[in-house]
């Protein structure tokens, strides 16, 4: 994975895009918790999943069908009162799958680890971007402290944070230009 911040980050400025009204806090948390989600396959370890298996890690959590799957369920089971189908109901569609999707993406700009299983359960294939300036995350804490963790934080600051910054802050001046 890329760092759990970094993930978070996206998703929040996923939403901050193609939301500019004011969204409710469940909104927010719930893109954040898309954009973690992947990385419960870690939990197959334990149960003597292998890496390269469908449920290893970076397979079918990693996918675009499952990114998809939980887009539309958590739209459904936490936005009832949103007409499906409408257009509220598919932008928030596309903003969960793109928070979780994005996780996956990132993974593949990572320098290590395996590569995605995006079209897994179809296809057990493994894909890496083939720009992958991002060291990879250790999982865990203890491995963040460390030489390790500084070459993860400096290398999503520049190509994750500040590029995404760069856009929320042109993004919202545009829109300030056009309501002012
Ligand atoms: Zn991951």
């Amino acid at each position: 994975m890329a760092s759990a911040f970094t993930h978070g980050f996206v998703a929040l400025s996923f939403g901050k895009l193609m939301f500019p009204e004011r969204m409710p806090l469940r909104f927010w948390v719930l893109s954040i918790v898309c954009t973690l989600l992947p990385d419960i396959d870690v939990v197959g370890y334990y149960f003597g999943v292998r890496y390269g298996d469908m449920l290893g890690h970076r397979g079918f959590s990693h996918s675009l069908l499952f990114a998809l799957l939980v887009a539309v369920l958590v739209t459904v089971a936490v936005f009832p009162a949103v007409r499906r189908f409408s257009k509220q109901w598919w932008l928030l569609v596309v903003c969960f799958f793109a928070a979780t999707a994005s996780h996956g993406i990132l993974d593949a700009m990572t320098n290590g680890g395996y590569g995605i299983a995006f079209f897994s359960p179809f296809s057990n294939e493994r894909f890496f971007l083939p720009w992958r300036p991002l060291t990879v995350a250790p999982i865990g804490v203890r491995g963040f402290f460390s030489r390790w963790g500084w070459d993860v934080f400096m290398s999503e600051l520049l190509w994750i944070w500040l590029p995404m910054t760069v856009l929320l802050v042109i993004v919202y001046l545009i829109r300030k230009q056009r309501s002012g």
